[in-house]
């Protein structure tokens, strides 16, 4: 059986892993391959070449460092099509839907490639007598991402890219469910010319991330997946003193107002709700229509798209959405369509008991619609993570909004409408943090940032985008002046650079 490995000083090596963890396929519920979990020896293997690497790295200037990105962008294009088919098999989107995601990784490597212009720092001459005074942005040192099993080469892009083109070093910890795509991507970056050692990959769970949150050589940790273990590495990770961003779960709310184009915002919730099983931290889970009119219209909408909506392993084309990732996540699904029952949703379209023919083992679960869900429910509280949509209906405006900015999450939430008024309303007063206006999953482009608000986050920069720069790098600031600026004499008091008493405002 095929083992995926670490990545180690630029090899793929099992190092000194006992311990393997099997990765699935989720189309058929077969064991395709297992990966080494490793220990800590492996990690300290890690972390000694990206020590041993990093100063150098650093200290290769900046457009060298933006090159290897150049190329990279250019490996990842050559090969996107065999990356595609290994994060389908691992993960079970179908293969539009892995290329997305390799996609907008890419288009981060591509912002990276622009890092000698957002690395440059500022100057202000004449700050104090013949002093001038600049801040430049350094790197942090070894920095970490930990990520999560939806999206395996897109979060992995959007954490090494910025951190390694601002001269960092990396140790990248994949999920376990799917680890085979980073390992790739690294293999690629030293293809692109990245120096071995810079970009290092360490397979493995809870442990390989312990690891990592109380390694006293990394200085910056980078976590993406659901809340309790983004709250966990958070206050871990900050009580070790590191500078850290915990990135968590999601319920997303899109309000539908009764002006809106049915047919288009219908078609939008079918991509945002059942796109990659509902399986995307930016999915729409919650609809929300405003008024008895509007919510019968969008459910009669819904209805017919469901049922006509393909499910089906990746390797056939025409499938739209594929299986979830686990068996236990299947399970899960099941229970929590059972519990909406149980609480008394009206279940509009029932995925449960999908049998696919060839595929009677696969994780595949029908697109699933309740309507009349109600907050108190636990189909509405808890992320489901799966194809399940629910309809909450409301009578106004103001507490279509006011259900929205009640919810514990804070990632993604839209509003389809064509009134002006209502839209600006809504992005300027809700609590949430990336917002769609007609937009179902607004992911904002790699020069943008991304990030939700309350416990879908924790920390206070966003990935991508110029937080990125500064989340991976630290500010110093230089205070200069030259022999022919200084006066003879010691001065006591605090440095003030020249402030006259007779010009104080009082
Ligand atoms: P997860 O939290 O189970 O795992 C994420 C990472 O943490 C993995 O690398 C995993 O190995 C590790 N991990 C798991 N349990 C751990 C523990 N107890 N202690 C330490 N590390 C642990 O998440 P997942 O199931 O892989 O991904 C789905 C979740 O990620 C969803 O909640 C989804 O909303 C979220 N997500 C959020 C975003 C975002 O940007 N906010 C993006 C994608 C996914």
């Amino acid at each position: 059986m095929r083992t995926v490995g670490h990545f180690i000083n630029g090899t793929e090596t099992n190092g000194s892993s006992v311990e393997f963890s099997e990765i699935y396929n989720p189309a058929t519920g077969e064991v395709q391959a297992r990966v080494a979990l490793a220990t800590k020896t492996d990690l300290d293997a890690a972390v000694a070449s990206a020590a041993a690497a990093q100063p150098k790295w650093a200290a290769t200037n900046p457009q060298r460092r933006a090159r290897v990105f150049f190329n990279f962008v250019g490996l990842i294009n050559r090969d996107i099509d065999e990356l595609a088919q290994l994060l389908s098999a691992e993960h079970g989107k179908t293969l539009d839907d892995a290329k997305g995601d390799i996609q907008r990784g890419l288009e981060v490597a591509e912002f990276a490639a622009g890092a000698p212009h957002l690395l440059k720092g500022e100057f202000t001459e004449g700050a104090g007598p013949s002093i001038d005074m600049y801040s430049m942005r350094q790197p942090v040192g070894i920095g970490a991402g930990i990520t999560p099993f939806n999206f395996p080469a897109m979060i992995p892009l959007w954490m090494l890219s910025p951190a390694v083109a601002a001269g960092n070093a990396f140790i990248l910890k994949p999920s376990e469910r799917d680890p085979s795509v980073p390992i790739r991507l690294a293999q690629l970056a030293v293809e692109a010319g990245l120096p071995k050692g810079i970009l290092n990959v360490i397979q493995g769970g809870k442990s390989a991330v312990d690891g990592i949150l109380h390694h006293e050589l990394i200085s910056a940790v980078s976590f993406v997946g659901s809340t309790p273990v983004a709250r966990y590495v958070y206050a871990t990770a900050a009580a070790a003193g590191k500078r850290v961003q915990a990135f968590g779960g999601a319920k997303n709310h899109m309000i539908i107002m009764p002006d809106a184009d049915m047919n288009k915002a219908a078609d939008a919730l079918m991509g945002a709700g059942y796109g990659s099983a509902g399986e995307r931290c930016m999915a729409v889970s919650v609809a929300v229509p405003v008024g008895e009119a509007t919510a019968d219209r969008l459910v009669e909408a819904l209805r017919p798209r469901i049922e006509k909506l393909k499910v089906g392993p990746a390797t056939d084309k025409s499938s739209e959405m594929g299986p979830v990732i686990t068996k236990s996540a299947k399970e899960r699904i099941v229970q929590l369509i059972d519990s909406g029952i149980a609480h008394g949703a009206k279940l509009a379209v029932d995925g449960r008991g999908l049998s696919l023919q060839g595929y009677e083992s696969g994780y595949f679960i029908g697109p699933t619609l309740f309507d009349n869900v109600t907050a108190d429910m636990d189909i509405y509280k808890e992320e489901i993570f799966g194809p399940v949509l629910c309809v909450v209906r409301e009578n106004s405006y103001d507490a279509a909004l006011r259900l929205t900015m009640n919810n514990p999450y804070g990632n993604g939430t839209a509003i389809f409408t064509r009134d002006g008024d209502t839209a600006r309303d809504f992005a300027s007063r809700v609590n949430v943090g990336m917002v769609g206006i007609n937009v179902p999953v607004p992911v904002p482009l790699a020069y943008h940032s991304f990030g939700g608000w309350k416990a879908s986050a924790f920390g206070d920069l966003n990935q991508h985008g110029t937080d990125s720069i500064r989340f991976w790098t630290r500010t110093k600031t230089v205070t200069a002046r030259w022999p022919s600026g200084i006066k003879d004499g010691s001065e006591f008091q605090m440095p003030t650079y020249g402030v006259d008493e007779s010009e104080r405002v009082r």
